[in-house]
């Protein structure tokens, strides 16, 4: 895929350019290498707000945060003065500290289905404990997972679905052993129907089914009225284990979360980003009942060296603390809502046919005229527009996610005038697209 931009002349080139000699593909994390819109990824010096400032000295405003973390705005300034604070009382002890009860009592507070929690440190760990525990706990070996949704790069989750319904997986990644992903059975998201079928088929050997209960992961898909309600009575029914995978949605849509915006509760939720207040932070949790299990109350071995870091807990914790204010989720509302109106408005002048989802401050435009519901409709957008968007909306001092698959974000730092700049750019971004078209 081309880009729009000379690469080559600027210092993010240069430094790209010594990164891929040093980093598997230059990038720390496969999504931040722009082989999804084609051209070198930008790299960032500083962030403040609802902006970031790249080594060239361009601004942009960011619709990426840390791919969701930064819910309040990067360098917020709260957060920043409560880790000055802590910075001096030292960076990791090995011990239990205070504020690891603190944390634990603001998320049991606010996510619905969690009695008791335990801090890990990213969202891949969290869901790879999550599934060790279902297992654990129902004594059974099979896995559930929805097509498209990702739930960090656990063995047992790189698997996609093949063809047809209730596919036996197979490894999305050399390096994941068949005996692995023949334990991950894949159905499209949306679809109980196919979910039924899979518990038909392997009802008794079931642990659990993993879902990101509104997906961000293939961009931003919505469950459809009742889905996750089906889930829910299909999971009960065989006796499996519903664990939403809330690293994502956990404290963005709703204080609650998704289970607490869609009023269905999980066994097992699994958290992250956000609760990180932009360190590096997971969480599993559960009822009592379930949590017990874990070393050392129980049996099943999960531990941690960094484990409830101390500047992590005190970034989540203030990022949490703030976000006990439900007009800072009203805001994040009306300013989903401004943004995604806008460019569907924008979209329909230049005669560009999309497709916007979203939920509160989570969204994606799609380049397809379907609605977007699962991994097959998602794959029909145009990745190659969706591309030129990218690029002509980077030039224009929007920064957006370099994928189609993935969801956009919007913090509390995204001001009405910012959102409207962010509109004014895609006014001129589509016109570029449709004028090369
Ligand atoms: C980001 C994400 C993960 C993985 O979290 P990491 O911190 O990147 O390991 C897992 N599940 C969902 C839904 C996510 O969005």
């Amino acid at each position: 895929m081309s880009s729009p931009q000379k690469d080559g002349q600027d210092l993010s080139s240069e430094l790209f350019s010594r990164a891929v000699e040093l980093i598997p593909g230059g990038v720390n994390s496969p999504v931040r290498a722009f082989r999804g819109v084609g051209g070198t990824p930008r790299f960032i010096k500083s962030a403040k707000g609802a902006t970031m400032t790249d080594v060239d000295g361009r601004t942009y405003i960011d619709y990426v945060g840390s791919w969701g973390p930064m819910i309040l705005g990067h360098a917020d300034e709260e957060v920043l003065a409560a880790l000055h604070e802590a910075l001096g009382r030292g960076t990791s002890y090995g011990a239990p500290t205070e504020l690891e009860i603190e944390i634990a009592e603001e998320i049991i507070e606010a996510v619905p289905s969690i009695e008791m929690v335990r801090m890990v440190n990213s969202g891949t760990e969290a869901t790879m404990s999550a599934i060790r525990l279902a297992r654990g706990v129902t004594n059974r070996n099979k896995l559930v997972k929805f097509e498209g949704c990702y739930h960090g790069h656990g063995d047992s989750l790189l698997v996609k679905a093949g063809s047809g319904v209730a596919t036996l997986g197979l490894p999305d990644s050399p390096g994941v052993t068949a005996s692995v992903a023949q334990n991950t059975i894949t159905v499209p998201f949306n679809d109980a129907n196919a979910l039924e079928l899979a518990f038909n088929e392997h009802g008794a050997d079931i642990a659990a089914v993993i879902i990101e209960p509104v997906v961000g992961n293939m961009g931003c898909v919505l469950p459809q009225e009742g889905f996750l309600q089906k889930v829910r009575e299909i999971v009960t029914k065989h006796n499996a284990l519903l664990i939403f995978d809330e690293v994502m949605t956990g404290f963005r849509l709703a204080r609650g979360g998704a289970q607490g915006l869609f009023g269905v509760r999980p066994d097992i939720t699994t958290l992250g980003k956000i609760i990180g207040g932009g360190l590096p932070v997971g969480a599993y949790g559960a009822s009592r009942e379930i949590m017990r299990h874990i070393a050392p109350a129980g049996n099943i071995y999960q531990a941690g060296t960094l484990s409830g870091n101390p500047l992590a807990m005190t970034a989540g914790l203030v990022t949490l603390k703030r976000l006990r204010e439900p007009a800072i989720y009203e805001q994040l509302e009306r300013a989903g809502n401004r943004l995604c109106d806008g460019l569907r408005a924008a979209a329909r002048d230049a005669g560009i046919e999309t497709i916007t989802n979203r939920v509160g401050s989570m969204w994606t435009t799609f380049f397809t005229n379907e609605p977007v519901t699962d991994w097959t409709s998602a794959a029909k957008s145009n990745r190659e527009v969706y591309g030129k968007f990218f690029h002509a909306m980077l030039n224009e001092g929007v920064y957006l996610a370099p994928s189609q698959f993935e969801a956009g974000f919007i913090s509390h730092a995204h001001t009405d005038e910012l959102l409207d700049k962010t509109v004014e750019a895609a006014h001129t971004a589509f016109r570029i697209i449709k004028s090369n078209s």
